[in-house]
This record gives structure tokens, sequence and C-alpha cells, in this order.
């Protein structure tokens, strides 16, 4: 008998979670509420840690067919000059592929695996004894019970595990612009660059040679900043040797306010919380997603690993909630860069641009995590609790 796993949410965690149980030989259901993909107009960070699940699942070379790798990470101020610059190698990859390549290539490895993805299926609630119940009555029951539901995730509310949801006052208007050819040759054109003036932020990623990935950051309540459609003027003021990108970003990006989430536990029974359900974090370090799927993956492995779901559960949310809840913290603090002012804050960029220690902390020990390796998959409370602390 195959055992049975029922995910609420068709997302990038969702979909990571349904073909790791498939591939593990598990019947696997996923209802996503929409009548397809939710597929964003943007592209995606995906660091080391991530591209390792995707590896490991065996759909890598998809999701990255045609994205460029990144070499370089920088920041840089208004007027252009660079205040802090990282290398990006073979050791420590990045891609930005497009989200909707990346939900794709998941959705067809997972029913090329068997697993059945179920469109127009919303869940409004959850049993721990596992039962996943349906918006139009019905009602199934599985082994395991995932809740990938994202931000709003009734599923997780059902169960009375949020214990608190705040917003991290900031905002992100996400689109994809065109590339031209000659871009590619020049330094701007090629570099992963955030670029600050005051408050105010606009990063440029370049996914393929087509296609480049923007995102304009404002504190939540500016006015111009968080308008939608952008008010082009505003941005090109702020940025006027960045007018080529400004003017190429269309109306029909994608506004979002950012929030974090924490709950008191990311399981109750048979039923596991997953992706931005469990764990919502401001987008600044790119590790949102990264996130999710390290968790999906995780999970399935403990679960097999253990043979039994409850031990299995409980052996992953011992290894990856605190890990995940040390990067939404990170990912937090990064963001509250936007309220320095513009010298304070290139003195602190600088400053932990300077530090190795500050960088396995922080950034490299997200982007560089290998949960496919077996040795590091250990569910050890004692190696984890000093570096990881769980932030309450
Ligand atoms: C501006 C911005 C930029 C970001 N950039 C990055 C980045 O570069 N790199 C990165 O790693 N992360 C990034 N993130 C974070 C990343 O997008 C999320 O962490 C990731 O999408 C979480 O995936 P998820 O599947 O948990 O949730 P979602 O992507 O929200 O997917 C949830 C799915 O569940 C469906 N659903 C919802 N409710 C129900 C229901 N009741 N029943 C059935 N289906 C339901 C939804 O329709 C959706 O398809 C960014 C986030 C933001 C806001």
């Amino acid at each position: 008998m195959k055992r049975t796993v029922e995910i609420a949410g068709g997302g990038i965690a969702g979909l990571t979670t349904g073909l790791a149980f498939a591939q593990k030989g598990w019947r696997v259901r996923v209802h996503e509420q929409e009548s397809a993909l939710r597929i964003l107009g943007a592209g995606i960070y995906i660091w080391e840690n991530g591209l390792r699940v995707l590896d490991g699942l065996g759909v890598l070379a998809r999701v990255t067919a045609g994205a460029i790798p990144a070499s370089r990470h920088e920041k840089r101020n208004h007027n252009g000059s660079a205040f802090a610059s990282s290398r990006v190698g073979q050791d420590f990859r990045l891609y930005v592929p497009l989200r909707e390549t990346l939900l794709t290539v998941l959705h067809e490895a997972l029913v090329a695996t068997g697993g059945e993805v179920v469109f127009n299926s919303r869940a409004v609630a959850a049993g721990p004894d596992g039962w996943l119940h349906f918006e139009d009555g019905s009602s199934r029951h599985a082994d395991l019970v995932v809740g990938a539901d994202g931000v709003n995730s009734p599923v997780r509310d059902s169960l009375g595990l949020l214990k608190w949801r705040r917003p991290a006052n900031q905002f992100g208007y996400r689109a994809m612009i065109r590339r031209e050819s000659n871009e590619l040759e020049t330094a701007v054109g090629q570099a992963h660059c955030e670029n600050w003036n005051g408050s105010r932020r606009l990063l440029y990623a370049p996914c393929t040679a087509e296609l480049a990935y923007v995102q304009l950051t404002s504190l939540a309540g500016d006015s111009s900043g968080n308008a939608v459609p952008i008010d082009r003027g505003f941005w090109r003021a702020l940025f006027p040797h960045l007018g080529w990108i400004i003017d190429r970003i269309p109306d029909d990006g994608r506004g979002d306010r950012f929030e974090i989430i924490r709950l008191e536990g990311w399981s109750s029974g048979r039923v596991a919380i997953v992706g931005d359900a469990a764990s919502a974090q401001p987008p600044f370090l790119g590790q949102g997603g990264g996130c999710a799927m390290m968790s999906a993956f995780v999970l399935a492995h403990m679960i097999d690993r253990e043979g039994d779901v409850l031990d299995g559960i409980a052996a992953w949310e011992m290894q990856e909630r605190p890990f995940t809840e040390w990067i939404q913290r990170i990912a937090y603090w990064y963001g509250q860069l936007a309220l320095l002012p513009a010298s304070a804050r290139t003195a602190v960029c600088k400053a932990l641009n300077a530090s190795e220690w500050v960088k396995r902390q922080t950034l490299l020990a997200a982007a560089c995590r290998d949960v496919t390796a077996p040795r590091r998959i250990s569910p050890s409370p004692a190696s984890n609790a000093p570096i990881y602390p769980l932030m309450h």
C-alpha cells in the first residue's frame, strides 16, 4: 500500500513537497485553489541552498535552462558608485530564473512521477488526525496533510498554530523588463545590483539574455514609492542614471507589503505547515522560496528515514524550524537598513561586507546550506540551537 499525502497549495512549497514525496513512492495529491498555477511576471533568486534541493529532485537543469549564472552582487548609491560588492561563484551559486519556469518545471516533474494537481480545489481546514477539508464540503484523509497554502493559510489557522503575524513595514513592486543585447557587455548590465537612494531601493537582476527582474522597494505608506502603476517620474528623479531600466518597467507588475509570520509549532498531529504559511519573511535575502524548498525536501526525507509520520515530523521541525527562524530574523534586520541615513547604511554595509564571520553567520549560512547531503541532515537540536536560536 502506498502512503498518501494531501497538500493544500500549489506554489513553490506545495509543489516541492509533492515532488519530494512522489519520488519516495507516496501517492501525492496537491490542491490549488486557482484554476491554473499562480504565475507572477517576476524572477526569483535561487541561491546555492535552493539549487541543491532542485538538483536533489532532478530538476535543476530544467529550472536554470537559459538563466544566466550570477557572478557579482553589488550595492550602489544613488549616483551609481558601488559601496559593497560580493563575488558569487561556483561554490556559492545564484540564478534568477522566471517564477513561471520554476513552478512549471516542478509541476511537470510531479505529474511525471505520478502525482496529481487538482485545480479549483480550495482547502479550508485540517484535522490533526489527517483530514483535509474543502470549501465544497468534501474532505480527504491521508497519512500526512501539508498546509502549503501561503501567508493567509486557512489550514494553519484552523489548527490554531499562528503565534504572531507582523508587517515588515515595506512594500515591493516586482516586474520583468526586456534586456538589450549590448547590456550584456556592460558592468552595470551584468551585475545583480541593489541601488539605494534614502529608504528607496531599485534591484536589477539579470535573468536570461533577454529578460531582467526589477524590484522597487519603499517604506509602507510612502505614497510615491508605493504607487501602482509606478510613478515613473519619481523613480527617475531618484535614479537618473537608471532611466533605461525605469522606462521599461511595465504597469502590470505586482505590488506586495512584506510580512513576517511566526508559529507556535510547525505541526499538529499528522499536519505539517510548510513555506510562507509557516515562515513568511521579507524578501531582502531572497530566501523565502529557498527556505520553503529546503523545508519541503527535509520533511519528505525525515518521514522516509524515520518510517513513522509523527516521528518524522518531529525530527523535521527540530531541524528546520530554528534555522528558518534565524533566516527570518536576518532578513528582517537587513530590511531595517532602509531606516538608516545613507552614510550610516553605507558604513554598516561596508563593515558587514568586510567581515567573513558575519557573512558566515548570515547570508552564507543560508545560501550555502546543503540539506540534500545525507550526512548533513541531522535531527540533533544540540548542533543547531546555539547557532540558530529560536526567535520569540
Ligand atoms: C516581493 C517579493 C519578492 C520575493 N523574492 C524572492 C526571491 O527572490 N527568492 C526567494 O527565494 N523568495 C522570494 N520571495 C518569497 C517567496 O515568494 C515565498 O517565500 C514563496 O513564494 C513561498 O511559497 P509558498 O508556496 O509557501 O507560498 P505561495 O507562493 O503564496 O503559494 C501558495 C499557493 O497556495 C495557493 N492557495 C492559497 N490558499 C489556498 C487554499 N486555501 N487552498 C488551496 N490552495 C491555496 C495559492 O493560490 C498559491 O498558489 C519573495 C516574496 C516577495 C513578496
